[in-house]
């Protein structure tokens, strides 16, 4: 699973010759620990005349215990530079951007991010829509030239969900966005007044949290994440994984379920067991997933039909059964893992990218239903994410997997873990419908 050449590069002999011969030299990105003040250095802020976020975002800034600068400073290295684009109406003004960023970008920090809010385009028109999509191919292209583990994203709020930008800026200006890049996230109006959880720390706490595949790899990452949030984590995987199930559930203090989702009655048993011993379930992550990768010419049915009823059938299945008997409770989250494979498609993928495209669709879908009970349904698309499921992948394509983003690496499964978390924080019942990419901006489905 270990990144070799990365480790290279910060040898004694890897520092010589990577830059010699124009090597990528994959940055060590800043991950979360306890404790650890949210940036490596001031934000600064700046806005567009007439901005309508430059205000909530100061205090959602300052409550976060992040250092904020209005006006550049003279040799400072910034944690981030925030830039409220809402006032934007015209493409002609689009020269805020230049104006603010230009001078400053070199000095973002190692793991410094950009984070760019607009309108969301389709909520208005005319010259004020063009100009609020344009955002769109400056923040990627920032992402782009961002050296040292910098990232950059849009944030498209809503008019009206001015105050419910905070968890997601928490999550982007922290190391727990290490991994994602080059992203759009809209904020909607409908769960503008989700209120801040007690604690920034345990948001989760008095929780109960599925989920699903949790033995290993990424779903194992989501348990220890969503525990240490403070959530009760009911951990579910196939029996024969029950030895890694167990382990996991020990040390998160959580409940192990042996269950197959694609049993027929796995909605029903899934369903009572959640009612029975929690009386309910608040936030359902369906992280199950299975490859059985081979060109559509040489596929097998069976090989088809397994991959579609594990990625996507069975979470419908088991998303009718619990919002049917409102075992999901009210202001429930649901959330969807998805892949760069089912946005970009991939040789030898298509009955992976057709479920993971379909996951997408299950979003879209969800998103007015799970609304209308104040909950919140949104997706992860992972993109190489160093688990046995990519250590697996054949080398030549690993390397290429590794390398072709602008983070130059893999993401870990703490970074996809990060992610959902975000979404299945109280404070991010504005957040619905959305796909974020956690890829470090690769290159494939860009
Ligand atoms: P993994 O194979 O290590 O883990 C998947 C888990 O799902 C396993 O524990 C497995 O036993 C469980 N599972 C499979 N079928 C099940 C069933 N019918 N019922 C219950 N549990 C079942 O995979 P991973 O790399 O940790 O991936 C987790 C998710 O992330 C998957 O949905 C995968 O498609 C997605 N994903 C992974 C990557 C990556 O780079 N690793 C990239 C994109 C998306």
């Amino acid at each position: 699973m270990a990144d070799r050449y990365q480790k290279f590069t910060k040898t004694p002999i890897g520092r010589f010759v990577v830059p010699k011969l124009g090597l990528p030299n994959p940055p060590t990105l800043r991950r979360y620990q306890p404790g650890q003040p949210p940036l490596d250095g001031p934000a600064l802020l700046g806005a567009a005349p007439n901005g309508r976020l430059e205000k909530p975002l100061r205090t959602q800034l300052d409550a976060a215990g992040i250092e904020v600068l209005t006006a550049p400073v003279d040799d400072q290295r910034y944690g981030a530079l925030v830039f409220d684009a809402s006032g934007i109406t015209d493409p002609a003004d689009l020269r805020e951007l230049h104006r603010f960023f230009s001078p400053v970008i070199r000095k973002v920090g190692a793991s410094g991010r950009v984070v760019v809010l607009g309108t969301p385009p389709e909520h208005v028109e005319g010259r004020e829509r063009i100009a609020q999509r344009a955002l769109e191919g400056f923040t990627r292209s920032v992402g782009k030239e961002l050296k040292r583990g910098a990232t950059s994203q849009l944030v498209y709020v809503a008019r009206g969900a001015e105050e419910a930008t905070e968890s997601t800026m928490r999550f982007l200006l922290s190391a727990k966005s290490a991994f994602v890049d080059g992203q759009v996230i809209r904020i909607g109006t409908h769960g503008k007044t989700s209120s801040a959880p007690e604690s920034w720390d345990r948001p989760l706490a008095g929780r109960i949290a599925l989920v699903t595949g949790a033995s290993r790899g990424i779903g194992a990452a989501i348990a220890r994440v969503l525990a240490r949030d403070g959530a009760h984590v009911v951990a579910l995987d196939i029996p024969a994984q029950g030895a890694d199930l167990a382990k996991v559930t020990n040390d998160v203090g959580g409940s192990a379920l042996q269950l197959d989702i694609t049993a027929p009655d796995a909605p029903d048993r899934l369903a009572g067991y959640l009612t029975e011993r929690h009386g309910g379930v608040d936030v359902v992550v369906h992280n199950a997933g299975i490859t059985r990768d081979k060109t559509l010419a040489n596929l097998t049915e069976s090989a088809w039909s397994a991959v579609l009823t594990v990625n996507l059938v069975a979470q419908l299945a088991v998303n009718d059964k619990l919002l049917a008997d409102k075992v999901l409770r009210d202001n429930g989250r649901i959330v969807g893992v998805s892949s760069i494979a089912g946005i970009a498609g991939n040789v030898g993928q298509t009955n992976y990218a057709t479920s993971k495209a379909g996951v997408i669709g299950m979003v879209n879908d969800g998103a007015p239903t799970l609304a209308e009970r104040g909950g919140t349904i949104n997706a992860v698309a992972p993109g190489f994410i160093e688990t046995k499921m990519t250590a697996a992948v054949p080398l030549f394509i690993r390397e290429a997997g590794r390398r072709m983003s602008s983070l130059t690496q893999g993401g870990l499964p703490v970074d996809v873990a990060e992610t959902i978390a975000w979404y299945a924080n109280p404070a991010s019942a504005a957040v619905n419908g959305n796909v974020v990419r956690v890829c470090g901006q690769a290159l494939i489905g860009a």
